[in-house]
């Protein structure tokens, strides 16, 4: 497997940022961070809800080709851009996800409000794949030559049902050449996430006879079986050591409000730092939604097979922990060290995921500036001091890569 070398992580970073070629990238995002903010504004005013990356994927390798990256879309709808180093064999993988969690139709025109940009994905993940587009932008002005081979990436299914399977097919393809990955997700430059906490997502449904609201009355109802079972599982007591949380995030059922629901469905989402955990949660899950089709049927004395349950996987994120002493976390805590910046190991559940749980050095930073009301309508962003951010990724991934002369 590809490693970063123990080089990378002394005191390099001076050094490294002393280069009159890095010179020329650090003062490129110094002057151009609004032209950062505008590709941001670009990408975030295209829709990309999950499964429909394309169009923004688009624009995003056509900047990538604008830095004289050689760019290509693989056949899971990743933006791939490549930069080749001396050294074939090692790769540094910068990917930020392109998808949205909202859905064609949704208002997605930034808005101005004071300093703030407010729109539906602005910072998540705008910011992660204008932050890309800057740091290819960097580089090419900086003219480096590196070693290992420098790989960014748009890549698609990060949120929602996508089941980070654009992260998978990069973690595949690329495979033993990875040395280093870093998912640029979000704003903030206070933290570098090293744990992937594990994540299970699933539809229940239950199917029943349906009927007229009058006439039929007294047909056990999926509607309220799944009400029942909500109920029953939301009592469920989740620790706080391992951290651990459940969501209820969508459910639907039914055609008329006269008609009894022939089905009803719910989609949830089950996050822990501890797999066991995990499993003991999905296992109160799915006793709980049984036990509300029980009771369901139990109270209007139905027969046993009039609701049916089923319970399908919607995707499954595994845990993985980066070692806190690893030269990774030691090279991004040297360029904290030299750009001042402050930072906390964090745990959380991005594209980072993947490499994690099988052993490839894996991080996730933010991008730069600030942001906040991320997954909803009143999404913000501030692009004050992102230049911070910029230099970060540049920074990082030059040392990573390795200068050469
Ligand atoms: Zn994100």
């Amino acid at each position: 497997m590809a490693t970063i070398s123990a080089r990378a992580t002394d005191d390099s970073v001076s050094k490294a940022a002393g280069d009159p070629r890095c010179a020329r990238g650090l003062d490129w995002i110094d002057s151009n961070s609004r032209w950062v903010t505008d590709q941001q504004i670009r990408l975030s005013e295209i829709p990309a809800h999950e499964f429909d990356e394309a169009r923004r994927g688009e624009a995003l390798k056509e900047l990538f080709a604008a830095s004289g990256f050689e760019v290509r879309t693989d056949k899971t709808g990743n933006v791939i851009a490549e930069r080749a180093g001396s050294d074939a064999k090692s790769v540094v993988l910068l990917a930020a996800h392109l998808d949205t969690v909202f859905p064609a139709g949704t208002d997605v025109r930034v808005k101005r409000n004071g300093s703030h940009l407010v729109g539906p994905g602005i910072s998540d993940n705008a910011v992660g794949l204008a932050s890309l587009a800057g740091v290819a932008r960097a580089i090419s002005e900086s003219r480096i030559r590196t070693t290992k081979t420098i790989v960014l990436a748009g890549d698609v299914g990060e949120e929602g049902e996508g089941n980070l399977r654009g992260m998978r097919a990069l973690v595949e393809s690329y495979g033993s050449r990875l040395a280093a990955i870093i998912a640029v997700d979000g704003p903030s430059t206070d933290h570098i996430t090293t744990q992937g906490i594990a994540s299970r997502r699933f539809e229940v449904s239950v199917t029943g006879p349906g009927g007229h609201s009058w006439s039929d009355f007294g047909a056990p109802n999926p509607i309220t079986a799944i009400s029942r079972g909500i109920v029953q599982f939301s009592s469920v007591r989740v620790p706080d050591d391992p951290r651990s949380s459940y969501n209820f995030g969508v459910i639907e059922g039914g055609t008329s409000v006269n008609s009894i629901p022939a089905r009803a469905a719910v989609k949830i989402d089950l996050r822990s730092e501890d797999e066991r955990e995990l499993s003991r949660l999905e296992a109160a899950l799915r006793d709980a939604m049984q036990s509300g089709v029980n009771s369901e049927i139990a109270f209007w004395r139905a027969g046993n097979s009039s609701l049916q349950l089923s319970t399908r996987s919607l995707g499954t994120r595994p845990a993985g922990k980066l070692p806190d002493d690893s030269p990774l976390v030691a090279a991004i805590r040297n360029v904290d060290r030299y750009l001042g910046n402050r930072s906390r190991l964090e745990r959380s559940s991005t594209d980072a995921n993947i490499p994690l749980s099988m052993g490839i050095p894996a991080v996730a930073l933010g991008g730069g500036g600030k942001g906040g009301g991320s997954h909803t309508l009143d999404e913000w962003y501030d692009p004050a001091g992102r230049e911070l951010g910029l230099k970060r990724l540049f920074l990082t991934t030059v040392t990573l890569a390795g200068l050469e002369r």
